[in-house]
């Protein structure tokens, strides 16, 4: 890629091939995949990801939220859509965008069964989702008769698959815990399968589960940060590639005397004489004003200029004292070497979030490295 010349997010759908062909090689070849492509793709950019996972024959694709499958049914992509988290006032726009909705209370199936009849639908394919241990959205075991006995009443809908979700598949030392809750999804399946008397995938292994727990695989795995590049690991890291390269360039260089200072509220008062880069990237494009006052840092030329004082709406100030760099010069937030895993660390913040947040004010490049 030629250098940056304003504020970018790079995205490799070269990476995005790598980590894809990394992952599926953990599973057993009938094994099929859901790639999580929710919250603009981790932050990317979710059609041009899901138009290559396409490609790449991902069996499903998951949003959280239906507008954004309905981005996706826009730009004319085919393949089934899981809903994680819908609500009841989206049932229209799922149904409309044939978007499949995980139901996970009673009310839900209740409401979204009424809502499937009064639109003369058969058959709509729904996924139930079980709360192991997460605590978060799921039923659990005990609705298991209240389910069966609404789905015997009606032909509106099929349950096309039954899920849970692991609260610590990344985390070994709550390897116990998660062996449980793949445990009680085991039993809450078995139950469920006979009492419904036809079989819908199961799954419920996120990334960490496809490296960690084999046995969590079932008949399907979800993938979200692994797709991007992130394995939560170091030694997964190492097979996986960072998707997205956010880029910026020095705007102005400064140099401050010493106790004159930078920024708002003076947040960086020099003690001796420093040079000072000004960038066009700032908390409303993604970076959190956490990082300031140096815990959070750029690489310019290689090496790491560190943010002066406190990060504005637009911009940071980096410091560039002793790196040899011009105006004009590209700056490197997070990308291959200087890892998003390793930069959110600073603020004890974890990659998912700092990918993220990159706003959708800084452009999108699409590109294969
Ligand atoms: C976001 C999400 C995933 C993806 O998890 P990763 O850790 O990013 O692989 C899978 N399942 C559910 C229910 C999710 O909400």
């Amino acid at each position: 890629m030629p250098k940056a010349t304003e504020t970018l997010l790079e995205i490799d759908l070269n990476a995005l091939d790598n980590n894809y062909r990394y992952l599926t090689s953990k599973l057993k070849s009938e094994t099929k995949v859901l790639a999580v492509v929710k919250a603009f793709g981790y932050g990317s950019d979710s059609v041009a990801i899901a138009k290559e996972l396409v490609e790449l024959d991902v069996d499903y694709l998951a949003v959280a939220y239906p507008n954004e499958g309905e981005t996706l049914r826009n730009a004319k992509i085919e393949t089934p859509i899981l809903v994680l988290h819908p609500l009841p006032i989206n049932f229209e726009v799922i149904v409309n965008h044939c978007l499949e909705p995980s139901i996970y209370s009673r009310k839900m199936l209740e409401y979204f069964i009424a809502f499937a009849e009064e639109k003369k639908q058969t058959n709509y394919p729904i996924h139930l989702k079980f709360n192991t241990g997460l605590n978060r959205l799921g039923f659990i075991k005990s609705d298991i008769d209240f389910i069966v006995e609404k789905l015997s009443k009606t032909k509106s809908v099929k349950v096309k698959s039954l899920f849970s979700h692991l609260a610590a598949s990344e985390d070994l030392k709550l390897k116990e815990f998660t062996l449980g809750q793949i445990e009680g999804f085991r039993k809450i399946s078995e139950e469920l399968t006979v009492k419904l008397g036809y079989k819908p995938l199961l799954h419920c292994a996120n990334t960490s589960g496809i490296i960690n727990y084999p046995e969590a695989h079932f008949d399907m795995v979800r993938t979200g940060i692994g797709l991007y590049g992130f394995g939560n690991d170091p030694s997964e890291n190492k097979h996986l590639k960072p998707v997205g390269t956010l880029k910026t360039v020095i705007s102005q260089i400064h140099t401050v005397k010493k106790s004159e200072s930078v920024g708002y509220n003076r947040g960086f008062i020099a003690e001796k004489t420093t040079r000072s880069a000004t960038l066009p990237i700032g908390h409303a494009d993604g970076i959190p004003r956490s990082y300031g006052k140096g815990k959070g840092w750029v690489t310019i030329n290689g090496e790491k200029a560190h943010i002066l004082g406190n990060v504005c709406m637009d911009m940071i100030m980096v410091d560039v004292t002793g790196i040899d760099c011009d105006e004009g010069d590209e700056a490197i937030i997070f990308g291959p070497s200087a890892t998003a895993d390793e930069l959110s660390a600073a603020i004890n913040s974890i990659s998912y979030e700092l990918i993220t947040a990159v706003s959708q004010r800084v452009k999108r490049i699409i590109c294969r490295n």
